[in-house]
């Protein structure tokens, strides 16, 4: 297998019937990657355990219902530090601004006063413990945060994630990952955007905001009709509706996009994994 995504999480705004918010984890080359950590992400992610089996997060955009998860998913890392003696951060690329929004977010729960006994044997813990001597904050300690320029290519193991800018209320990026010719591409949230074709030409999987499927009218995002023709257009192969307004939305959802893109149309709610 060289490339798959499972779905999380896709309800937009906040998580609908207990369905979460933004967060899907693409496995390539055995590396686990997960794409926005919006509420509802952390408990997904650990439904197995205490380990997140994470090798990298990518944050589209700084709205709550994409990185508000950030803050348990840090909990679990600072207990694989404590108990098992992590001490490997957890790379964490976040647009500009990303480092500031979280000290600040970390500060009004008060992390940086946080104390780690100095002389633990565990190395994790003393790794901690170094860190917070040095005042850095031990819930940014666990992530090694990135900051990234939107149009950047990120890093992360051996793989590659392209960026691109899409119109939305917030900087946000656009995300494409490529793997022995398989290709999945991410809108992120956004409105219609001609530069996304482009961006998503041939994608074998693309993954698009259609928020604008309920009474919703306006915005910064993408109705489902609007969705099947960004995805004709780049003539994509399978669409995957994400970030609906709700699960009821599906079946019209499904109808709209579907009066202008013929290839397979998923709903995220739905259909949960996928295999390239
Ligand atoms: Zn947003």
């Amino acid at each position: 297998m060289s490339l798959a995504l499972k779905v999380l999480g896709s309800s937009g705004g906040y998580p609908v019937r207990g369905l979460p918010c933004s967060g899907y984890l693409v496995t390539a080359d055995q590396e686990n990657i997960l794409l926005d950590c919006g509420p509802g992400i952390a408990t997904a992610l650990l439904a197995d355990g205490r380990h997140c089996g994470l090798d990298g997060v990518v944050i589209s955009h700084l709205h709550p219902d994409h990185v508000l998860d950030l803050v348990p998913l840090a909990y679990a890392l600072l207990a694989e530090w404590l108990v098992d003696g992590r001490t490997t951060p957890l790379p964490l690329c976040i647009p500009q601004g990303g480092l500031q929004f979280l000290q600040r977010f970390s500060d009004l729960f008060g992390h940086r006063s946080w104390q780690f006994p100095s002389d633990a044997d565990e190395p994790g813990k003393r790794a901690l413990a170094a860190s917070v001597q040095e005042r850095h904050d031990w819930l940014l300690t666990v992530f090694d945060v990135r900051e990234y320029a939107i149009g950047d290519t990120l890093e992360l193991g051996a793989n590659q994630i392209e960026t691109h800018a899409v119109d939305h209320n917030a900087p946000t990026a656009a995300m494409r990952i490529e793997k022995n010719g398989a290709r999945i591409v991410y809108s992120a949230d956004a409105c219609f955007d001609p530069t996304l074709v482009g961006f998503a030409a041939s994608a074998d999987l693309f993954l698009v905001d259609a928020h604008m499927s309920g009474p919703l009218a306006g915005g910064a995002h993408m109705s489902p009709a609007e969705a099947g023709r960004l995805a004709a257009l780049a003539k994509a192969r399978e669409l995957v509706l994400c970030h609906l307004a709700a699960p009821e939305d599906g079946p019209s959802a499904r109808a709209a996009a579907a009066q202008h893109f013929s290839g397979a149309i998923h709903l995220a709610f739905e259909t949960r994994e996928y295999r390239l």
